[in-house]
C-alpha cells in the first residue's frame, strides 16, 4: 500500500506535464535542416536572457510566451537553440541574448520561471524550461573542463566542443531529492531552512552525492538535516528545476524514529505537524506554506488532502 493514499485533486505538477513538443534531437547536427527550419515562416522564436522571457496576456485570459517569426527575431548566429517541433510541424527556437527585446505593445512583460511556470500552458512552460536550462548551462560552462580552452557551441545549443582537445561537453543535470516524511501517526515532518523567514516551512531536500542511489540520498539527507531515521521510501514524481541545473526527484518517506535533531546549518527548525496542527498554524498565520511552482507544495498537498492556502489567504502573524 502506498504511503500516501490521499490524492489532492488532479492538479498537475508544474513543469512536469507533457509539453507536446518533440525535441527532435536527430536534427541538432543537421545544419541544412536547421537553416531551412529557421527561415520557415511558421517557425517561432523567443528570447531568453538571464532566466527571463517575455510573456503576454491574451484577450481570452491566457498567458503566452511572446514569440515571433525568425525574420523578426534579433539576429544572433551562435546562441540559437533548437528546442523542437510540435504536431503541426512548427519549429521552435530560443535565442540567448544579453537583454530581452523592447516591446511596442505594453502588456508584454519579462518573467522568470517561478512566475511564468504558474501561468503558461504546458507547451510554453516546456519550451521555456528547456531554454532556461540550456542558457544556465551555456553561461557557466564556457571553458573546457579537460584542458581549460574556451569551448564553442554545437548541436543547436546542446553541446559545447573544445577546439583544442576535441572534448565534447553536454548539458549537466544535477539530481536532487525532495521528500515528504511522515511518521507512524501520519504526521508530516517540515523544516525551515536557515535563510528562510520565520514561519516558512517546507519539505526537506538535498543533492544526490556521487556513488549514491536516490533512495540512499533520501535516507541520508533526512538524517543529516533532522536526525530522523527513514524506512520505506516511495517515488512520486520529478520536476525540472533549472535553478541552475537541478532535477527534483520527489518522494514520500516513512520515518522509523520521531526525535528531531536539526543540523543547524541547513535546517534551523523542524517540526512534526498533524493535518489539524498545520491547518491551525495556517489559520493563525504561524506557518507560511511553500507556494508556487515547486513540487514541495504538491508533496505536502498529497498528504494534507487539499490545496494549501495561497499567500493572500494567510493572516499576518
Ligand atoms: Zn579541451
Amino acid at each position: 500500500m502506498s504511503i500516501i493514499s490521499n490524492a489532492a485533486g488532479d492538479r498537475p505538477i508544474s513543469l512536469t506535464a507533457p509539453s507536446g513538443i518533440d525535441r527532435a534531437a536527430h536534427h541538432r547536427l543537421d545544419e541544412a535542416w536547421l537553416a531551412a527550419a529557421w527561415s520557415h515562416p511558421k517557425t517561432r522564436v523567443f528570447v531568453v536572457s538571464g532566466g527571463q522571457v517575455l510573456i503576454d496576456d491574451t484577450p481570452d485570459g491566457r498567458t503566452e510566451l511572446v514569440m515571433t517569426p525568425a525574420f523578426e527575431a534579433p539576429v544572433t548566429e551562435t546562441h540559437r537553440y533548437f528546442l523542437g517541433t510540435d504536431e503541426e510541424g512548427v519549429s521552435y527556437f530560443a535565442l540567448q541574448k544579453d537583454a530581452l527585446p523592447g516591446r511596442m505593445d505594453q502588456s508584454a512583460r519579462p518573467a522568470g520561471l517561478r512566475e511564468a511556470g504558474l501561468l503558461l500552458s504546458p507547451r510554453d512552460a516546456g519550451l521555456m524550461v528547456h531554454a532556461v536550462a540550456l542558457e544556465n548551462w551555456q553561461r557557466m560552462h564556457r571553458f573546457c573542463s579537460r584542458c581549460g580552452e574556451r569551448t564553442v557551441i554545437a548541436a543547436a545549443g546542446h553541446v559545447r566542443r573544445c577546439p583544442a582537445c576535441g572534448a565534447e561537453h553536454y548539458p549537466r543535470t544535477d539530481p536532487a531529492v525532495i521528500m515528504l516524511v511522515t511518521d507512524e501517526e501520519d504526521r508530516a515532518l517540515l523544516g525551515r531552512q536557515v535563510h528562510w523567514p520565520e514561519g516558512r516551512f517546507s519539505t526537506l531536500a538535498g543533492f544526490v552525492e556521487p556513488g549514491e542511489s536516490i533512495e540512499q540520498a533520501v535516507v541520508r539527507e533526512v538524517f543529516e538535516e533532522a536526525g530522523v531515521t527513514i524506512g520505506e521510501v516511495e517515488y512520486v514524481a520529478s520536476q525540472p528545476w533549472p535553478f541552475p541545473s537541478s532535477l527534483m526527484l520527489g518522494f514520500v518517506a516513512r520515518a522509523t524514529s520521531s526525535e528531531i535533531d536539526v543540523d543547524g546549518e541547513e535546517i534551523h527548525e523542524a517540526r512534526w505537524f498533524s493535518r489539524e496542527d498545520l491547518a491551525a498554524a495556517f489559520a493563525a498565520g504561524e506557518v507560511l506554506p511553500p507556494y508556487g511552482i515547486s513540487i514541495a507544495s504538491r508533496l505536502i498537498e498529497l498528504w494534507y488532502g487539499k490545496p494549501l492556502p495561497k499567500p493572500g489567504e494567510i493572516p499576518a502573524a
